[in-house]
Order: C-alpha cells, then structure tokens, then sequence
C-alpha cells in the first residue's frame, strides 16, 4: 500500500486562464465585491473616493475596502499577511483585480478612514438585514480587554512620577558631588581626571533629560485630571482582570446577532468597567440595526440598575443576572425583604413593615428601616447592630422586572 500521490509539477494542463473561472458563482467573496461596488464612498467619507487631477494615482477606496472586509470575513488582520494575500490567493487576486498594495498602503488605508469603515460596517448589516440574512430582533453583548501596544513601563500616576523625580534628583546631586570632590583633588594638586569628569558631565546631562520628561508628563496628567495616564497611547488605561497586573489596554464591547453570529455593532472604551457601557453600547446597536425594539442579552457585569432602566426607556429589553454582593449567611439576606410597590414600603421576615428613612445619593439607593428591630425576637438573626437598614436602588424596579422577564421566559 503506497501513499496518495501529488501530479507532476512539469504535467501540462489546460487550466482556464481567466481568474474568475477559479470562483465559485455562490463565493462570499462575489457578494463583497457587489456590496462595495454598489456603495457610495464618497457619502461614507472615505478619503480619496474622487481621484486627484494631477500627481501619482492612488488605490481606489473601493478596492482598498474590499480588502479590508475580505480580511476581516477571513480572520485576516494583519496587513503584511494581507499583502501577501494580494498575490497568492486566488480569491484576493480576483477581487483586487491582480492589484498588490504594500502592507503600508493597507495600514494606512484603516487608519486614514476609521468613521468611514464604520459607516460602511453599518451599511452592510443594514445589507444583510433587508436580505434576511440576521434576525436583527436579539443580539449578545459582551466586552474584551484589548491590549494597547504601550509597554506597562509608560503607565504612571501622580505618586510614582514624584518619586522618580526625587531618585533623579538624587542621583543628580550624586554626580554634582563627584564632579566638587574632583575640582577639590584638583586644587590641592592631584591630576585631573578629564576621563571621569567627561563620564559624570554625561550621566548628569542625561538624568536631566530624563527630568524634564518626567516634569513634562507631570503637567500633562495635572492637565488632564486623571488619576494615571498611559505615556504613548494616552488613551489606553491600566486595566486587568482580579489580581493580574494591570496593563495599558483598552476595553473592546461587540454586539453579536444571535441568530446570524454577524457582528452587528463595536466600539473601543477607556473605561474598564462594562457596567455603564450598557446602554450606550445596546443604543448604538438598536440604531444600526434601526430597530424599534431590541433584546440583549448580556452577563452580570452590565446588570447595573441604572442603565437596564435607561435601556427600558429606549425600547431595549435587557436579560442579565443581577449581581448580588456577597451573602452574609448568619442573617436574612435581602432577598428574604418583600419590597411593595404600591405603598413603596419593605416587609421584612417578622412581618414588619420597613419605611424609608432617607437616601445613599452617592450608591443611588433609598434606606428603609422600622422601629420594631428594637424589640423583635428575630432581631439575632436579622442584623448585629441596633436596627436592620435595607438599601433599595433608585432603579432597582428595573431589575426587579428584568428578573421577573427572565425567570417567566420571555
Ligand atoms: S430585626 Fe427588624 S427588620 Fe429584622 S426581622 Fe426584626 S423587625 Fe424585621
């Protein structure tokens, strides 16, 4: 029994001459030369989308975007890999027409053109949605820390740039010391030491340089009023998960179409935290699927009781659990406290009814307590302190129907 056999390289064979009869007539890469071909680039706000009257022709956009998405429908990121691509893959080569831009042509073009390729993102999901191709009804929300290509070196707070403007300082005055007890030697008649001197006259010149740049990086995070700022990519924040160390990234949110898994709608924040990025991001989504009405479906890092409401306000259905804080599990936990919302009071598990007795502006939530704690048999288990105090959300009513929703299946 032999091994399965490639054909000669030197055989002969009448292979059709023309690229496009090397494409499927069903290819995904047919529908992304017709999409382009029918957009109008110039409305998107692509650069260059009418040509120049003199100097060098350029690439048109159209071919630069068909490349882009080809890239993208091919998990294809990378521009050398897609320069490569252009000219050893037939697919590439049919739809760039045997055009070769080099990777900083292809670099250039997704920096030059960010909103446009946006625009053009959401003008192909409205595509796909008037073809039937996504349910455009329930998307999946999710984010992911991306990230940036500072080093974690460049991240620095108020704190750490003092501190190192002091050790410079130091080192600094350390040299300044050499170069006196130098001089010192000098006047009482040993040799100079030009060798030294040149070497500690170039330490010192270069912690200086290094001062100056750190002061300068303390006036611009004084100018900015922000805790830290990332030097290189000012807009990347220290971010990481639990105790991991916190590297300079970003936070990347993706609405998915649960029906089609089409990537409906993205965008890159500064925030590490999902929980207020839940409404912005589902409006965004609502408006490019232009939908009256949308579910999304998330997980308990968005269950925040503010943005579920404003999403309710907007039409947005939201499904996610509801953070709880850690239970204490010596007393009642909250879930034991019925809240009535017609008399806007809580009864607690002694059937006392708890009134609200102020407001946690800044946790958004109102305080509800009796004065039945204080002679109640229960009171050991309910609360160590003097009188059990429950903290509803402004909000809360949100959640409580989102979890009424999820719990009945809707
Ligand atoms: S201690 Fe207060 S809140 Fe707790 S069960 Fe008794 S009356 Fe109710």
């Amino acid at each position: 029994m032999g091994f399965i056999e490639g054909v000669d390289r030197r055989q002969e064979a009448l292979l059709p001459s023309c690229v496009d009869d090397y494409i499927a007539p069903d290819a995904l890469v047919r529908v992304v030369d017709a999409f382009v071909a029918n957009l109008d680039l110039a409305d998107l706000g692509f650069d260059r989308a009418v040509s120049a009257a003199t100097g060098r022709p350029g690439y048109h956009p159209a071919d630069m975007l068909r490349l882009y998405i080809w890239g993208y429908l091919n998990q294809v990121r990378s521009s050398r890999i897609l320069e490569r691509a252009c000219g050893r893959d037939l697919e590439a080569l049919w739809l760039m027409r045997r055009l070769a831009p080099d990777y900083r042509t292809i670099a250039a073009f997704r920096h030059d053109n960010p909103e446009a390729i946006v625009r053009a993102s959401a003008t192909f999901v409205q595509f796909c949605r008037e073809q039937g191709l996504i349910g455009g009804r329930t998307v999946a929300l999710d984010g992911t820390k991306m990230r940036a290509v500072a080093s974690a070196k460049n991240i620095a707070g108020a704190d750490r740039l003092a501190r190192d403007i002091a050790h410079t300082e130091r080192e600094i005055a350390y040299y300044l010391d050499r170069l006196d007890v130098i001089d010192e030697q000098v006047t009482q008649g040993f040799d100079d030491q030009p060798a030294h001197r040149e070497a500690f006259a170039g330490a010192i010149a270069s912690l200086q340089r290094r001062k100056d740049r750190l002061a300068k990086r303390q006036s611009e995070l004084a100018k900015r009023e922000e805790k830290v700022i990332v030097f290189g990519e000012p807009e990347a924040r220290p971010m990481g998960y639990g105790r991991a160390p916190k590297l300079p990234s970003y936070n990347l949110q993706s609405v998915v179409d649960v029906k089609s898994g089409l990537i409906i709608h993205h965008d890159v924040f500064n925030d590490a935290n999902d929980s207020h990025l839940l409404h912005p991001v589902s409006l965004a989504a609502k408006d490019v699927l232009d939908a009256d009405e949308l579910h999304v479906l998330t997980d308990g890092g968005y269950s925040n009781a503010e943005e579920v409401a404003r999403c309710e306000s907007e039409a947005i259905i939201v499904s996610a659990p509801i953070k709880r804080g850690a239970m204490n599990t010596e007393h009642f936990r909250p879930t034991q406290f019925v809240y009535d919302d017609e008399s806007d009071t809580i009864r607690c598990p002694a059937g006392q009814t708890l009134r609200r007795s102020g407001k946690h502006t800044r946790n958004r939530a109102i305080r509800y307590r009796t004065s039945a704690c204080k002679s109640c048999a229960l009171k050991p288990r309910c609360t160590p302190g003097v009188q059990r105090t429950i903290h509803r959300l402004f909000d809360q009513s949100a959640l409580d129907r989102m979890e009424a929703r999820i719990y009945a299946g809707a």
